[in-house]
């Protein structure tokens, strides 16, 4: 349930982006197979473990794979842990894998193995937070309610509330994305991945194509003459020498591994800083995305 609160951030005749913002999405929106009416909750709940801080394009090979492998959450929960973790890949952030394969086992055990509708429901899924949560509620089942990811919140800041980029994430976010969405529920689905579209294809953090926006000649930021709100991206933390490179390195010998166990010379060779290197396996350790043996380090069995 959503709170209003006497802190309105956003103002303005915000529904009247929610009809070009539809028109626009059935003209132009990318074909993803997660978005057929026949992909199903399953798939729909795979896809967006996987797009979480990972773009459409890297992810559009390893959801063909993992749903031709483990079309259904029973396949999955039946599979061992560390196939999940070596289909995973490249993809990042490999605990997704991890909660995926909890998640399709927690499926199995209280759901029949059908994928819940309810928001409070995929709360308990493991890996599933507000965001996810929503989202499979409303792509995979029509459910209304707003669904609000980086993109959205970008396309608002601008459209409606007339900044250069969003402020850090908060209740106000649902607020603002409920103030545009059509009352019926399918109307409102649409408007919810249509924001979420025009973010990622037009209205783009560092250089917007207005000109090719449907919001163009409503958008308060560009009305205002793209006042410089002071409201820029965090800096990403860099990723070259990281602990999460190291943290990557590790995991893919360890994917790699035909016999299973890596023993610890061979693990010397995956990362030549051995302090970065040996707080690589331990938080691998501590995430279950490996474990130890009489021999050495493996993939959870
Ligand atoms: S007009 Fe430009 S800044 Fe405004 S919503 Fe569209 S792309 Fe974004």
């Amino acid at each position: 349930m959503l709170h209003r609160t006497h802190h309105a951030p956003y103002s303005g005749p915000v529904t009247t982006i929610a009809a070009p913002l539809t028109a626009w999405y059935a003209a132009h929106a990318r074909d993803l197979p997660w978005r057929r009416p026949d992909c199903g909750a399953w798939g729909v709940l795979v896809s967006e473990f996987m797009l979480q801080q990972t773009p459409v394009t890297r992810v559009l090979r390893p959801w063909r794979e993992w749903l031709d492998r483990w079309p259904a959450p029973e396949s999955l929960a039946a599979a061992p842990v560390a196939d999940a973790v070596r289909l995973w890949g490249t993809l990042g952030y490999p605990r997704r894998a991890l909660w995926l394969h909890r998640t399709a086992a927690r499926i199995v055990e209280r759901h029949g193995g059908v994928v819940p509708r309810d928001v409070a429901d995929l709360l308990e899924l493991p890996g599933v937070g507000p965001y996810t949560a929503r989202a499979i509620a409303v792509f995979a089942y029509g459910e209304r309610h707003p669904v609000v990811d980086t993109n959205t919140r970008r396309v608002l800041a601008r459209a409606v509330a007339g900044r250069s980029g969003p402020r850090a994430p908060s209740p106000h976010d649902l607020v603002a994305m409920e103030d545009v969405l059509p009352r019926d529920a399918a109307g409102a689905a649409i408007v919810n991945a249509a924001a979420m579209e025009l973010g990622a294809l037009v209205c783009v953090a560092r250089a917007p194509r207005c000109g090719d926006c449907p919001l163009e000649d409503r958008c308060a930021w560009r009305a205002a003459g793209y006042p410089d709100t002071g409201d820029g991206r965090p800096r990403q933390a860099r990723y070259e020498g990281s602990d999460r490179q190291a943290r990557g390195a590790v995991l893919r010998v360890l994917r790699d591994a035909a016999g299973g166990t890596v023993p610890p010379a061979r693990l010397a060779g995956a990362w030549p800083d051995i302090v970065q290197r040996d707080r690589a396996v331990a938080s691998l350790l501590a995430d279950g995305l490996a474990e130890t043996t009489a021999g050495g380090l493996r993939l959870p069995g």
